[in-house]
């Protein structure tokens, strides 16, 4: 290695959108960040070739040269143990031996873990979670995601798949589920889910607000405005969401007994307008000993940066050699 060069690692959060990263130095400074498209429904290559070529571009763009010792990397069904993306939904990419294929390209050493171990490792490092030995992070975007903190450190469990908490069942024949299953929380508690929900409850109530704003241009804003505004559309919205993400919640705090669950992304921003109906619903399907034991907190990460931290602090570990890859 050159020496005259500074040290930094990369952080690369895929999402199914956009693909976003962040340059990182030894001390957690942010040196440069971007974006750009991942277009999933092309093939794997094409992805692959365009953010490695923009990043080492960004590297070299820097004000003082840097060498690249390690990338992380938060991935959509990706597996840390083995450094394959695992056939998610919304991607065309089946299965993607991710972390070796990244490695050729950058010429180092890439590690991977799921997108919400990430989010989480970068909330324990530098968000709402510093201090905290159990927590679980919730991400919610297009899917629910969570990130399982045990003792201080992410459960990955046998397979690798540890806190697959969207999948946990919550209506048993509710709404049929992308992975095969029915009535999964995700389905209720996402984007996709809680716009269906919000569909449901417009036709039940025809003086709502909402009505006024064309369906596809609603989101996550316009219901929070409504419910402000006492609007019942909005308020029976967000009240059905907390029934059953309080199901979800109550069923991993029964298993692990986590002292907060933190929201990140999407509809998280509704902040109490959802967490008081999913804080009581938790509780009410909670037996004593862990009522009220359990907190609900909103990330101060700001979106987009949570995970790329996350990634970059299992970057500098891989860097470091406190963490031995297999791949
Ligand atoms: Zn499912």
């Amino acid at each position: 290695m050159d020496n005259s060069r500074k040290e930094c690692v990369v952080g690369i959060d895929i999402g199914g959108t956009n693909t976003k990263y962040g340059i990182v130095n030894r001390s957690g400074t942010i040196l440069s960040t971007g974006s750009l498209p991942t277009d999933a429904h092309l093939p794997f290559s094409d992805f692959s070739s365009r953010v490695t070529s923009k990043i080492i571009q960004k590297i070299n763009l820097l004000e003082s040269p840097h060498h690249c010792m390690a990338v992380g990397m938060g991935v959509p069904d990706g597996n840390f143990m083995n450094g394959m993306m695992h056939d998610p939904p919304n991607f065309s990419w089946t299965n993607v031996p991710i972390a070796s294929s990244f490695s050729e390209l950058f010429k180092c050493p890439v590690v991977i873990t799921n997108d919400a171990n990430a989010a989480a490792m970068g909330e324990a490092r530098y968000g709402e979670a510093q201090g905290l030995d159990h927590f679980i992070e919730i991400t919610l975007g297009t899917g629910l995601g969570s990130g399982l903190f045990v003792d201080g450190t992410v459960v990955l469990g046998h397979s690798g798949h540890a806190g697959e908490m969207g999948h946990i069942i919550v209506d048993y024949g509710g709404r049929q589920c992308e992975c095969g299953l029915s009535g999964c929380l995700e389905m209720y508690v996402s984007n996709k889910g809680i716009m269906r929900t919000l569909k449901e409850c417009l036709t039940k109530y025809p003086n709502s607000l909402l009505h006024s704003i064309p369906m596809e241009e609603l989101g996550g804003k316009e219901i929070d405005l409504a419910f402000d505004q006492n609007d019942s559309a909005a308020i029976a919205c967000y009240e059905y969401t907390g029934k059953m993400l309080g199901k979800g919640l109550a069923t991993a705090v029964s298993i692990l007994s986590p002292e907060a669950f933190i929201f990140y992304g999407g509809f998280s921003n509704a902040g109490e307008r959802l967490l008081a109906s999913t804080r009581e619903s938790m509780n009410h399907h909670l037996m004593d000993v862990f009522k009220e034991t359990t907190t609900l907190k909103i990330s101060n990460m700001k979106e987009g940066t949570g995970a790329i931290l996350g990634a970059t602090a299992l970057a500098w570990d891989v860097a470091d050699d406190k963490i031995k890859l297999n791949y």
